[in-house]
């Protein structure tokens, strides 16, 4: 492995993380140059870059070792672990801190109409979302025999479509399966934005900036309280 003398962390270019996750760097005392750059900012003062990318390409890039660490939901961290893991064994990531942003829950919903009597009446039918793997694993541990129908997109519209019965996606208000006439019915998952890293050490200078942006992350949250 190459070893590496600056850290490069990868945060949502636009959307729900972005801000906060700026906000986050910049309250740790950490300033990106532009460089004219819409990828990459090189950091000002110390030795830790951003890069600037979609929140669904941050696990894969931190596997490749593209980016060292990324600020990433924990939603699509967890998701895209079961995917690279097949088994059992340790994942390919770790969480080193949750955020306190980006706090959402990946719940099951149903047609606002059908009785809810349990887990039990998804067996037999078909489910649209854009996390199979959590799906499936939450399906599984309750002996429920159903199929994740995987969509990237408009999850909450399948069932008014036909392409599934149910459906598993991300909630913050519920406004959007009201609106869809929905019912949530079950929690898969707790989610809020995590510090995510490769399950092992660096094993270069790296590990120290990690843990020094760690120090600095933990004594901004004790300032908030
Ligand atoms: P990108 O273009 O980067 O792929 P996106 O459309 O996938 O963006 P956003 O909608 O910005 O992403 O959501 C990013 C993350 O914000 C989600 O993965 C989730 O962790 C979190 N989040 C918080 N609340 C919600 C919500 N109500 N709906 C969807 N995501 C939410
Ligand atoms: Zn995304």
């Amino acid at each position: 492995m190459r070893t590496r003398d600056r850290l490069r962390i990868a945060i949502q270019k636009s959307g729900r993380l972005s801000g906060p996750s700026r906000q986050l760097l910049a309250g740790a005392g950490l300033r990106f140059g532009d460089d004219g750059d819409q990828l990459f900012q090189p950091g000002r003062d110390l030795p830790v870059d951003l890069l600037l990318v979609r929140d669904d390409d941050i696990p894969g890039l931190i596997a490749e070792g593209v980016a060292d660490l990324g600020v990433v939901g924990r939603n699509v961290l967890e998701e895209q672990a079961l995917e690279r893991m097949d088994g059992i064994g340790p994942g390919p990531f770790r969480s080193l801190r949750e955020l306190g942003f980006g706090r959402c829950r990946l719940s099951l919903a149903v047609p606002a109409d059908w009785d809810w009597p349990g887990p039990s009446r998804l067996q037999g039918l078909r489910i649209a979302t854009s996390y199979p793997r959590l799906l499936e694993r939450w399906l599984r541990e309750r002996g429920i025999v159903a199929r994740a129908v995987k969509l990237s997109g408009s999850v909450e519209i399948a069932p008014r479509l036909g392409t599934a019965d149910a459906i598993c996606d991300l909630v913050s208000t519920g406004a959007t399966l009201a609106a869809n006439r929905l019912r949530e019915v079950e929690r898969v998952l707790s989610s809020q934005a995590v510090l995510a890293a490769p399950a092992r050490p660096f094993g270069d200078a790296r590990d120290g900036l990690a843990a020094m942006l760690l120090r600095r992350l933990a004594a901004t949250s004790r300032e908030r309280v």
